[in-house]
């Protein structure tokens, strides 16, 4: 969430610098908005299921708003509609965000979805841990809850999200809200 923040605020003040635009508050806001858009489904998951989110079955989260076909014609929309600006603004924080999933913390994305139910994530290994060498994974709808049955973590965003012995918690949380206040700084200066 804080690494596509920061993505939001760099692609703005990048894509503005090549499109010519005004860099203001809005475009500030939408690209952080567009970066984090396909996780509209966390706050319907932490409300349906009390405050948690994953664990050790699949939910609402990473489902539908999460197929990246869906956004190929919202994209095109916003280009037609709006202009180039904000179709590549929001194409790149769209790539932005679903390379993300497939990288960090969860079981990746249906990448294929809706035609396929089946998952995938880079540099893991079949029960989640990393492994640099291995690009893609592939878990098939029964393959995945046998291994979030094994390795999921109902506690994780405590156990390794927010928990400062996890590497995760450093690029994920920590070094990324040290980075915010310096790059808003730049940006708008
Ligand atoms: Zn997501």
């Amino acid at each position: 969430m804080f690494l596509d923040i920061l993505f939001g605020i760099l692609s703005a003040k990048i894509i503005n610098m090549i499109g010519g635009e005004d860099l203001d508050l809005i475009i500030l806001g939408l690209s952080i908005f567009f970066a984090l858009l396909p996780d509209i489904d966390v706050p319907v998951e932490l409300y349906s299921r009390k405050g948690k989110l994953g664990g050790k079955t699949e939910t609402h989260h990473r489902q539908l708003t999460h197929y990246p076909i869906w956004y190929i014609p919202l994209v095109i929309a916003v280009t037609y509609y709006f202009g180039i600006f904000w179709g590549f603004l929001l194409a790149v924080n769209v790539f932005w965000h679903f390379l993300h999933d497939l990288n960090g913390t969860g079981w990746g994305i249906k990448l294929l979805g809706p035609f396929s139910k089946n998952n995938y994530k880079m540099f893991t290994n079949k029960d989640g841990t990393q492994n640099l060498r291995q690009l893609f994974i592939k878990w098939t709808p029964a393959e995945l809850t046998d291994t979030m049955q094994k390795h999921g973590d109902p506690y994780w965003m405590k156990n390794i999200m927010f928990n400062p012995k996890s590497s995760t918690f450093w690029f994920e949380v920590a070094i990324p809200l040290l980075l915010l206040p310096v790059i808003v700084f730049l940006v708008l200066l």
